[in-house]
């Protein structure tokens, strides 16, 4: 339709699938689906993915073609990296006969209601219905929140009884209680007992010595390192103190803590890294909450006790969530990490299901293999990086091809055109033909797809089309890529026509699947056996751009405590400015020479990997005077209005 209606009455206007029908065409049998409602359900890992297994001939490991959607350096005006990843799945999926699976993050309903909004993708090429999709889901984030805040309430309650308890022995005795005249430890206390070499399994047979050693955790209300957490952008949270009521503050020290957002906890990364439910316990028990006070040890998720439940509240969320694009072709829609303290890309469990959906031992399939579309958090330097060093070494799954989306008016920003916000009107410069700035900013492209090089994957350039582009400017950015190394450089129309605007984009990337070697193991750009710093200068190096990084005084000493806790050998990833390809969002284009500042270390034991902070990150946002929850309304059919 010209011109095009807003996403949401796109959306609305569009009658999905059932979900069981959607099942169905994906070769899902009825015991492997859990719907919620007509048009949401949730799969079955392991079901589906044992069955699968069994009926693979030969080879076991097959798996559908892998595809990997990243971004040039963003803007504030987005560049379509979600609409581009919808349009390229309904583009194979509905227009060439491919069995074709997007998977993507569950939004944070913090920006849903702030400022950026949904990441339904947009105009033709969307996640129906985008209501449902934007909001509750299944409950998975709920779920986070809730196991989150029991951990903490964990934490902090086990200060409290065990500062107030008049001897350890009379607190290990209610922390092990007598049960019918008889007393054992639950499996997180015996898994306690082994990490302290204590070999003692009846709680009557530990001596004096053990029973301190087990039952005093003395966990250093300074270390904590866990926030309780909501899905909100609430900036009033942002510094709180808590145990204020008069029963605790009389008897133990109320302290100065915070919330987060919920997508920024660890348990968010853990269900995003897991492979499986009993992988997802082993990491949720190593998640550490703070260090023992006078010996510096990590106390962890296990020794309060509070694994076992936290799993179980995250039994049901680690099933991925199926849903649909508006031309009817399957999505999963599973976590959805923060992308700057985390990997910020949808689930590695997903992946490993719709590797084996699309993969030939899939009967619908016909021995042919589908492709898998998902999508890497901010650009490429950060999101892409994390994706192959982090997520990939987690999964094992190596791409197959990357699509890298440009815009037009984003090169433009890079190559120096006036400075943008959302909402704002567009200078001419973005609305009408300017080629020496999109030729300068083509820069930005170029080193993006360098870098994506460095992993030895070929590159599809996606210029997500804009009504505005002009010819010679599509050509430019064209010309520019392949020049860069690109493979292919395809415009695409999926945002105004759907997958019949991204069938050129889609052929492209069959193509250039056939160019990836299956053969040979991925290239990560460090070994995790190096030390933290060559790790970080590995990254600030080769993809930054950076010739040093410079390591604070309290970074110097959080690798050193982390190297003396044995958290040394994971992957690392680097917080900073989404908004330059270095640390600071001043250095436009494609800086050199400069040095990243480390200021902190931190670690998520749990989740498997290492981040350190090159900016002040704020881990929760806040809302601003127009926030996007102003436009939301109901009708009285009980339609949702105002999403976007
Ligand atoms: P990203 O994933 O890069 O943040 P999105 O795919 O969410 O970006 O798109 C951001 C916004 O831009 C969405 O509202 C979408 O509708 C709009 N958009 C994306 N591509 C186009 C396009 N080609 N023309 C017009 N608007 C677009």
């Amino acid at each position: 339709q010209d011109p095009v209606p807003s996403d949401i009455a796109i959306s609305r206007a569009q009658k999905p699938k059932k979900i069981t029908k959607i099942a169905e065409e994906l070769g899902l049998l009825e015991k492997e689906l859990e719907p919620y409602g007509h048009y949401k359900a949730k799969v079955d890992p392991k079901l589906i993915i044992d069955r699968l297994d069994e009926q693979a001939e030969g080879d076991k490991v097959a798996n559908g073609n892998y595809v990997l959607v990243a971004g040039i350096t963003p803007t504030p005006l987005g560049e379509g990296k979600s609409t581009t990843t919808m349009g390229l799945t309904q583009a194979l999926g509905a227009h060439l006969g491919y069995n074709s699976i997007a998977n993507v993050r569950q939004p944070s309903m913090g920006p849903t209601f702030g400022v950026k909004g949904g990441a339904a993708g947009g105009g033709y090429a969307q996640v129906i219905p985008m209501d449902e999709f934007n909001m509750h889901l299944t409950g998975d984030i709920h779920a986070i929140s809730a196991a989150q805040n029991l951990l903490c309430a964990a934490v902090d309650t086990r200060m409290f009884h065990e500062s107030t308890s008049k001897t350890i022995k009379g607190f290990y005795k209610r922390l092990v209680p007598a049960k019918k005249g008889k007393r054992s430890f639950t499996p997180s206390m015996l898994a306690r007992l082994n990490k302290l070499g204590i070999t003692a399994t009846n709680p009557d047979d530990l001596t004096d010595a053990e029973i301190e050693q087990f039952a005093r955790l003395d966990i250093d209300p300074e270390s904590i390192t866990i926030k309780r957490v909501v899905d909100c952008n609430d900036r009033f949270v942002r510094e709180i103190t808590i145990g204020q009521g008069k029963n605790e503050a009389s008897k133990f020290p109320p302290r100065k803590s915070g919330m987060d957002i919920t997508v920024a906890s660890e348990l968010m990364a853990i269900l995003a890294l897991s492979t499986s439910l009993k992988d997802l316990r082993a990491r949720v028990g190593k998640l550490v909450v703070g260090t023992q006070a006078n010996t510096g040890v990590a106390i962890t998720a296990e020794d309060v006790g509070c694994a076992g439940a936290i799993t179980a509240l995250l039994k049901d969320a680690i099933k991925p969530n199926l849903m649909q694009t508006l031309e009817g072709t399957p999505v999963f829609v599973h976590a959805g990490p923060f992308a700057n303290i985390s990997i910020g890309a949808s689930s590695v469990i997903a992946d490993r299901v719709a590797l084996k959906l699309t993969s030939p031992s899939n009967p619908i399939n016909n021995g042919q293999k589908g492709f898998v579309v998902t999508e890497a958090g901010f650009d490429f330097t950060m999101g892409g990086e994390r994706f192959f060093n982090i997520k990939c070494r987690t999964s094992g799954f190596k791409p197959n091809t990357v699509v890298l989306v440009a815009t037009s008016r984003a090169l433009k920003l890079h190559g120096g055109a006036t400075d943008v916000k959302p909402g704002q009107p567009l200078p001419q410069e973005y609305t009408s033909e300017n080629l020496e700035f999109l030729e300068k900013g083509c820069a930005n492209l170029a080193k993006q797809i360098a870098n994506i090089k460095q992993y030895n994957v070929p590159v599809v350039v996606a210029i997500n089309q804009f009504e505005t582009d002009t010819e010679a400017e599509i050509k430019l950015i064209q010309e520019q890529a392949l020049a860069a190394g690109a493979d292919f450089a395809v415009p695409s129309n999926h945002w105004a026509k759907g997958g019949a605007g991204a069938v050129e984009l889609a052929k492209s990337v069959v193509e250039a699947v056939k160019l990836s070697n299956n053969d040979t193991p991925q290239n990560y750009l460090y070994d995790v056996n190096d030390t933290v710093e060559n790790k970080l200068f590995a990254i600030a190096s080769k993809m930054y751009g950076a010739s040093a990084i410079e390591l604070s005084p309290l970074a110097k000493q959080q690798i050193e405590t982390y190297t003396r806790q044995g958290y040394d050998k994971l992957p690392i990833c680097i917080a900073k400015t989404q908004y330059s390809l270095s640390h600071d969002p001043a250095l436009k284009g494609v800086p050199t020479g400069f040095t990243v500042p480390i200021r902190e270390v931190r670690c998520s034991a749990g989740a498997g990997y290492l981040y350190a902070l090159a900016a002040e990150i704020m881990t929760i946002p806040g809302l601003p005077t127009h926030a996007g929850f102003m436009n939301v309304e109901v009708n009285d059919d009980g339609e949702i209005e105002g999403l976007f």
